[in-house]
């Protein structure tokens, strides 16, 4: 069972760190992850960003 006080960033591994849309990193422990989710061919689809500039850069 997940536990849902545990947020994105807590003992996440290295492997199992999603990686920045933008500039490619490991986005491990970092207070400016932004994830954007959507719905696309109706499954719940996600990206996530290092910071706030580079989503503004992915995004045009
Ligand atoms: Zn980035």
């Amino acid at each position: 069972m997940v536990d849902p006080t545990s947020e994105l960033g807590e003992d996440v591994d290295e492997a199992d760190a999603p990686e920045c849309a933008a500039c490619g990193e490991k986005i491990i422990q970092s207070p400016t992850h932004r994830v954007v989710t959507w719905v696309e061919d109706g499954r719940v689809a996600s990206r996530h960003f290092c910071s706030p500039e580079c989503k503004a850069e992915y995004d045009g």
